[in-house]
């Protein structure tokens, strides 16, 4: 018990100071790859090392090469911070090393799991039953779901994959929005279902329901998935789900919808209405690790019918199981995971209904705010409309554009990721933290001014 109690302390000390740092650090990192590695030692030791000196050992050697990611002026990608209760519970689901596959050996672990499925599917709005697979990401999220989903188009169509394989079937046609995220493409090649087809989409992202309707009606027989997007990474923007669920589901179609950061729209009454009609699709992968601000790695396949998904992800190959419960490794692609279900639990515990509806609307509150103040910036164009977390931005021509992105990065105020987006560089920001606060979102425009005018 020594060990562990001196690296613990040693690890708490650490990672106290680490989190200290986050309100005055710059944001970027300011080692390279190979000065850590120096500072690390590049050669496997021959002999043993005490623990808590190993711990402050990748501690110092690690500090300098950390991008402050959990910062509240870290608007790159969608990252999302990490919640206090969500940080704490993830210590003890490693000290607590639950193998959380089975529910008879894990009832601390099945028993949160249960309890955080429930909270998630009443706080979304979706329907009663549905099942949650708590996987390690996105990607993962839209495979489990897209797996059940193929499985599923493929039995109605009398083709049974678990025993047949792919090869001599009948197919799957994917169809997906123009703006999809890649990771929906990279689930459908672990898939076996190669690239999908897209179908147009608006200025914003959108998918086109008239585009959709003529895809589906163009005369293509096969067993169809119809891939939408709750939150495009550029504009924010939401698929028109009352319109496209429908005429997908006339056809047969399996409907899933990426909603990685977006979903979470769903339990804020204030921005409900971007997802309306959402709940009628099949399935919905999203992020704990992005909105709901948990630590790496934690991902949500949700799928209204449990029974398709364990069919597709259970070790029984069979579609009618009479146990009830099921095994927690039924919903997702491994058998042995950690407890991801503790700082789920942990974090919607702590904001409850209406903290988790006040974390979204207040991300959404500094989105538009930050969109503002850019948009009184000389020479710069707010190119998206601003309805949820994701800003995106243009400051002139595209090397201007890329100019303002580095020197952005170079002060290290703030972070904001240079991307394209509809055939011109850009400035996306994306505001996932909970912590992030008006004085964040000042200082951040203030370094962004200062960069645009350079
Ligand atoms: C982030 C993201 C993904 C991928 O999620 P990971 O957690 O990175 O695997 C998929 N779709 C959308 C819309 C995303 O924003």
């Amino acid at each position: 018990m020594e060990d562990h109690g001196v690296a613990l302390e040693r690890a708490h000390t650490h990672a106290l100071a680490w989190l200290v740092s986050l309100g005055t650090r710059p944001v970027p990192a300011s080692a390279s790859i190979e000065d850590v590695v120096a500072r690390l030692g590049p050669d496997l030791p021959d002999g043993p090392s005490d623990p808590a000196e190993v711990v402050d050992l990748l501690a110092v050697a690690c500090e300098p090469g950390l991008t402050a990611m959990p910062s509240g002026r870290f608007f790159g990608f969608v990252i999302g911070g990490t919640h206090p209760a969500a940080l704490a519970a993830d210590w003890l689901t490693s000290a607590w090393d639950q193998n959380s596959g089975l529910r008879r050996i894990t009832p601390a672990h099945s028993a949160v799991e249960d309890v955080a499925e429930r909270w998630l599917v009443d706080l979304l709005g979706l329907p009663e039953g549905s099942a949650v697979g708590f996987v390690t990401g996105g990607t993962m999220a839209n495979f489990t779901c897209l797996a059940a989903g193929r499985d599923a188009v493929l039995r109605e169509a009398g083709w049974d994959v678990a025993e047949r394989g792919l090869v001599g079937g009948p197919g799957v046609r994917v169809l997906v929005g123009a703006e999809r995220h890649d990771t929906v493409d990279l689930a459908l090649r672990y898939l076996g279902l190669g690239a999908p087809e897209p179908v147009a989409v608006d200025g914003e992202g959108r998918i086109d329901p008239t585009a959709l309707a003529s895809a589906l009606e163009d005369g293509d027989e096969r067993p169809t998935m119809v891939v939408l997007q709750a939150g495009n990474v550029h504009s924010g923007a939401f698929d028109p789900f009352a319109e496209a669920v429908p005429l997908a589901h006339e056809h047969g179609a399996w409907v899933h919808v990426d909603g990685a950061f977006g979903l979470f729209a769903a339990a804020s009454g204030t921005h409900r209405h971007l997802v309306a009609g959402f709940e009628a699709a099949d399935s919905w992968a999203t992020d704990a690790h992005k909105t709901l601000n948990v630590p790496y790695d934690c991902g949500l396949a949700i799928v209204r019918d449990r029974a398709a998904l364990r069919a597709s992800m259970g070790m029984h190959g069979d579609y009618l199981i009479h146990d009830e419960a099921g095994e927690p490794f039924d919903k997702v692609p491994e058998i042995s995971r950690r407890g991801r279900a503790f700082p789920v639990w942990a974090v919607l515990r702590a904001l409850g209904r209406d903290g988790v509806a006040d974390l979204v609307d207040r991300l959404c509150t500094h989105a538009t705010a930050l969109a503002k103040g850019i948009g009184d910036i000389e020479g710069a164009e707010v190119l998206n409309d601003v309805v949820f977390t994701q800003v995106c931005a243009a400051f002139g021509d595209d090397d201007h554009t890329q100019a303002v992105v580095q020197a952005m990065l170079d002060d290290g105020t703030a972070w904001m990721t240079g991307s394209r987006w509809h055939d011109r560089a850009v400035l996306r920001v994306s505001v996932s933290n909970w912590s992030t606060s008006e004085d964040d979102v000042e200082r951040s425009l203030a370094a962004l001014r200062e960069a645009a005018g350079r």
